[in-house]
């Protein structure tokens, strides 16, 4: 499954820091203590340049990916 296809990523501009660097759930935020699940690469543009940074979700089960945080989501 490519998560990419499901979800257009965000600009780089619309990640915080640590969701540019890999260390917070590129969707939730969420920090990615164990590491995260490779989410695909935000494009922007710096200046002149256009960057592609690979960014990261939460692993299935945990975060946003579990499906506890989903149902309590649907409960609002
Ligand atoms: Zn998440």
């Amino acid at each position: 499954m490519n998560p990419t296809a499901t979800r257009p990523l965000p600009t780089t501009h619309a990640l915080t820091s640590a969701q540019y660097s890999g260390q917070d759930c590129t969707w939730c935020g969420a920090p990615l203590w164990r590491g995260g699940a490779p989410a695909g690469r935000a494009r922007g543009q710096i200046g002149a340049h256009v960057v592609a940074v690979p960014v990261f979700q939460c692993q299935p089960g945990t975060g946003c990916e579990s499906i506890a945080h989903r149902a309590m989501e649907t409960n609002h």
